[in-house]
């Protein structure tokens, strides 16, 4: 089965997942979207309202910010993958619990990162920071890349606190006007060429095969 496939594989059995409690209040579970492999994933805490009745992630006020910070790092909507660490909607928007946590990133999450292999993985707000850095304060390490086994993750602030309280809202900016620059460094430390990088050698090799015909 392609990476591609595998991805559709799993969305198709969150979309009627019953694992967990979250299925019985869900309107459309949200699996997460993206391309097959990209540099980047983002992975928030959950569907909300707009999300539940879509089926679609951040697509309420804290995607709208969201994609005026991933405009401010010159990247779009349609170069990264996008998902939450539980893919149905805590009722009231509640926190997700431990053992609904555990169950949806086991089946699921854990799954999309592998197929995906982001070099760099940003976690917006505490419980997806809770998967990779275990009883961290998110006002320590904000903004900071680490590495953890064979990619690169940076906690940042959820979009929604920063839309909930403005105080925040300098920090997460500066920290998402940062990504170029760390993807760079990701990028060198893993040994992985830029897609675009990639693409312009690609060029650079074909254009003499293509001279030589004439
Ligand atoms: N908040 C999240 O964490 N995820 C969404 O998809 C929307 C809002």
């Amino acid at each position: 089965m392609s990476d591609e496939e595998q991805l559709e594989k799993l969305a198709k059995q969150i979309m009627v997942c019953t694992k967990c409690e979250l299925h019985r209040s869900r309107k459309k579970a949200v699996p997460g979207e993206g391309p097959t492999h990209t540099e980047i994933m983002f992975i928030g805490e959950g569907p909300g309202f707009n999300e539940n009745e879509q089926g679609r992630p951040f697509v309420g006020a804290a995607g709208k910010f969201l994609d005026e910070l991933l405009q401010q790092a010159g990247v779009t909507r349609a170069d990264v993958w996008i998902t939450n660490v539980v893919k149905c909607r805590p009722p009231g928007n509640r926190d997700p619990l431990p053992n609904e946590i555990e169950i949806c990133t086991s089946n699921y999450l854990q799954h999309q990162i592998k197929i995906v292999n982001p070099s760099i993985i940003v976690t917006l707000g505490r419980f997806s920071m809770g998967l990779f850095f275990k009883g961290a304060k998110i006002t320590q390490i904000h903004g900071q890349m680490r590495k953890v086994e064979d990619r690169f993750v940076i906690a940042m602030y959820h979009p929604a606190a920063a839309l909930h309280q403005m105080a925040l809202k300098p920090a997460i900016m500066a920290d998402f006007a940062k990504l170029p620059e760390l993807l760079k460094e990701a990028r060198a430390e893993l040994g992985k060429a830029s897609p675009v990088g990639k693409e312009q050698k690609k060029k650079e090799e074909d254009e003499p095969k293509q001279m030589n015909l004439f």
